[in-house]
Parts: structure tokens; C-alpha cells; sequence
């Protein structure tokens, strides 16, 4: 039995990197996390084998299956089982799985890990056929029941505190130099975007602390951040500090320590990504050379086709459909005497009349009406006339403050934040 084991063992520490990554959940008893005492009896109850490994690159599910020498006819039946729930080619290198094997050569239970929060899990359904009908030809009419279950996870607060050095010279370096991840800085890039610009005013020296959600699985295992929730950032010696709030049966919105709105009135753009811009805003002016008048009354930026396309504040559908030229088109109206249009589209999400938060979805980027390729046409007016978006948005004026009457419980939640990230000694905070 223990020369049986011992394979198992030294696979498991061939693996043993994987043990970070491995799915959450009751482990059968099978399995061995130290290896037997000397003097004592090694359990003879064991009836399976349990193998954990990363799916390998460029590689098949099948192919996987079979290096764990599964009989073909259990490998066939397993594969269509999950492709009934799962789309195998979405299976990728680097996933961790499991595979608990029978002595007898068939699969118990397979596992694979989709990504941070979801796995695929398959059973065999008839488990109870006797395995000895000395029938080893592959006829056991292998059953297997597959299910798509979300990884249970907790939500932490976490503080993160770091720097601006000639050694990290970017937010998202300096980031990584504390073990945190980009996306996280781009969250807190994007949280104080109307304060500073980030690619252009980082300094060494400056020093940022914040308070961000992160999903942390039951097996330690990093599943994804939150919400920032509160952060501060000292550039060049300027304070700048964001508190996350949501009024009563309001949306959630970032602020200064005084409650003032740190987000702008508009979105930097209607798409997401920073977006490569491919025509700029021109008035109409006489061509000094070509002698033809010619204007460009809003900027072209080049996007992929169904890309999503944002409003860029909140306001009311004032036109969703066909327009000549624009093809497929949402205009919006905003307070302050602004409108925004967006020409070109291949889908359209909203209607005419209906009331759009910022950056909520109104159409997709397309080609429709007079356009050579996908792209989205952005257009804004002020007061009427057709101003350039791009400078417009440089000087957005700041969104809504914190009302009156939510001023108490936003100065509540404002000190509960600070004095956390106050607090530096203190790395993580219970939820509650
Ligand atoms: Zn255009």
C-alpha cells in the first residue's frame, strides 16, 4: 500500500504549487496531507486516487484525461458530458483540475477550475455498480452528472499603502511592489481621474494609501477586487481624497472630505478603454490649399465593432434611431445646456424619453449610415452649437456634491474610512 502511495506523494509534491490554486470545498478523506508516521497503520480503506495538476499548455481536455490513464470509454463519456454544460474549448492552459480515479481505473469525480470564481465539477451518476464483475472489456456504462458551481469566496477591505520611487515610476508598478494587482490601479487611477492626470503628473515621492474590497476564496485564493472605497494620494505635496458614498436609494458616487464630487460632470470619453482617436473636432473653415470648406463637428475614435458606447453624463434620450449619415444614432440631453450624440452605432440600447445615468449603456460601436469602417462618431453641442468634446471634457465642471440632508451619515462613513487608512498598522479589516 505504501509503495502505492508513494507515487501519489510525490505527484502531489510535483504539484505542489498548485495547492495555492486548488478549488474550495470539502476534501474527500482520501486525500494524504502528510505522509503515514512511522508505527502506524496506513489506512486500507483508500479506494481512490486523487491527481491535481495545471491543464497544460496547448493542450485538449481529452488529452489530459488520458495521461491519467482513464479508460477511453470514460474519457469519451466525461467529455461529452461536460460539453453539454461547458464549451470545451474554452478550457485554458494554467487551470488547475482534479481528478479523483477509482482503483479500478474509473473516474470518481473531475473538477476544473473556469477561472477565479466558477468551476466545473462532474460526478460519476452510478457510482454504486459493482466494480468487480471481472468485466473489463470498457462496457460499464460510464454516467457522469456535470454542474457549473461558483467558488465560494468572502468579501475583505483591505488597506494598501505605497509609493512613487525611481524604482516604480507607475502607479501600477508601485502597486505591484506591494503585491497588488493592475487592475487595482486602474481603479484608483480612474477614482481620482478628475483630480490628476496619471500618466502625466506622478511624481517620486508621492504616496497613496486607499481601502479597496477584495474577494478572497476560501482557500486564500485572490478572486477579484471590489470597489475602491476610500483613497488618498499625495502628489507633489497636494492632498487629494476620495471617499466612496451612496446616498439613500442613490447611486453610489466618490467624494471629497468635504463632499464635494470628485468625479466630473462628463465621462473622459463614451468608451471605456482610453480610446485612440482618429479624427479630430474641426470647424468649419476654408481649406487654404484645396479651397473647399469643410467641418468635423465632433471626433471620430476607432473602436472595435460592438464595443460599448457609454453615456458620457446623465441626462434623457432625446433621439434613438436613423439618422442620414449617422446611420444608426442616440442623442442625449444634459443639464447645463449640453447634448451628446453618437453616430454610427450597430445596436441601439435605449429609447427616446428614457432617463440615462452616466456611463450607462445606450448602443454599440458599428458602421451604419455614411462610414468607412467601425467607429464611433462623437458629437457635442452646447447651447446649440457644436463645441470640441475633447477640450470640453478637459474642463468638465464637478459633479453633484453630497446633499444636505445625507451630510451626517456621509461625514460617518468619511471617518470610518480615514481612520482606517489612518491606521496603517492595521492591514485588513473584518466585513461586516
Ligand atoms: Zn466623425
Amino acid at each position: 500500500m505504501i509503495r502505492k502511495l508513494m507515487p501519489l506523494l510525490s505527484l502531489l509534491a510535483a504539484v505542489a504549487a498548485v495547492s495555492a490554486c486548488r478549488g474550495a470545498g470539502a476534501e474527500p478523506p482520501s486525500q494524504p496531507d502528510h505522509a503515514p508516521r512511522r508505527g502506524t497503520d496506513v489506512r486500507l480503506a483508500r479506494d481512490s486516487e486523487i491527481f491535481r495538476a495545471l491543464v497544460p499548455p496547448h493542450s485538449t481536455l481529452a488529452a489530459v484525461l488520458r495521461t491519467h490513464q482513464l479508460l477511453a470509454h470514460e474519457t469519451a463519456a466525461l467529455v461529452r458530458t461536460i460539453s453539454e454544460k461547458f464549451d470545451l474549448r474554452r478550457v485554458r492552459a494554467g487551470q488547475p483540475y482534479r481528478i479523483e480515479r477509482l482503483l479500478d481505473g474509473r473516474l470518481r469525480e473531475f473538477e476544473y477550475e473556469i477561472d477565479h470564481v466558477r468551476r466545473l465539477i462532474v460526478r460519476r451518476s452510478n457510482d454504486h455498480t459493482p466494480a468487480d464483475t471481472g468485466d473489463d472489456t470498457g462496457t460499464d456504462n460510464a454516467a457522469f452528472e456535470a454542474e457549473l458551481a461558483e467558488i465560494p469566496s468572502r468579501v475583505e477591505q483591505v488597506i494598501v499603502h505605497g509609493g512613487i520611487s525611481r524604482e516604480t515610476p507607475s502607479l501600477v508598478q508601485a502597486l505591484e511592489a506591494t503585491g497588488e494587482r493592475i487592475e487595482l490601479g486602474l481603479a484608483l487611477a480612474d477614482v481620482l481621474s478628475g483630480e490628476m492626470d496619471f500618466n502625466t503628473d506622478l511624481q517620486p515621492g508621492d504616496t497613496f494609501r486607499l481601502v479597496v474590497e477584495r474577494s478572497v476564496r476560501e482557500d486564500g485564493v485572490f478572486a477579484g477586487y471590489g470597489s475602491v472605497l476610500a483613497a488618498e494620494y499625495v502628489n507633489a505635496g497636494r492632498l487629494l481624497q476620495a471617499v466612496r458614498f451612496t446616498p439613500p436609494n442613490g447611486a453610489p458616487g466618490y467624494y471629497d472630505a468635504a463632499g464635494r464630487s470628485v468625479k466630473r460632470f462628463f465621462l473622459k470619453s463614451p468608451l471605456k478603454f482610453e480610446p485612440r482617436i482618429t479624427s479630430s473636432f474641426a470647424r468649419a473653415r476654408r481649406h487654404p490649399v484645396l479651397n473647399y470648406t469643410r467641418a468635423h463637428n465632433g471626433v471620430d475614435y476607432g473602436a472595435p465593432p460592438g464595443a460599448p458606447v457609454a453615456s458620457v453624463a446623465s441626462g434623457v434620450v432625446t433621439f434613438a434611431g436613423w439618422t442620414n449619415g449617422g446611420g444608426r444614432t442616440v442623442k442625449l440631453r444634459h443639464s447645463g445646456g449640453y447634448e451628446s450624440e453618437y453616430l454610427h452605432l450597430s445596436a441601439i440600447t435605449v429609447k427616446s424619453g428614457a432617463h440615462v445615468g452616466q456611463g450607462a449603456l445606450v448602443g454599440r460601436v458599428g458602421a451604419t449610415g455614411l462610414a468607412t469602417g467601425p467607429h464611433l462618431h462623437y458629437g457635442l453641442r452646447r447651447n446649440g452649437s457644436y463645441v470640441n468634446p475633447v477640450r470640453e471634457h478637459q474642463n468638465m465642471p464637478p459633479g453633484e456634491p453630497v446633499s444636505g440632508v445625507h451630510l451626517a451619515l456621509f461625514h460617518g462613513e468619511r471617518e470610518r474610512l480615514f481612520t482606517a487608512l489612518t491606521d496603517a498598522a492595521v492591514r485588513t479589516m473584518n466585513n461586516d
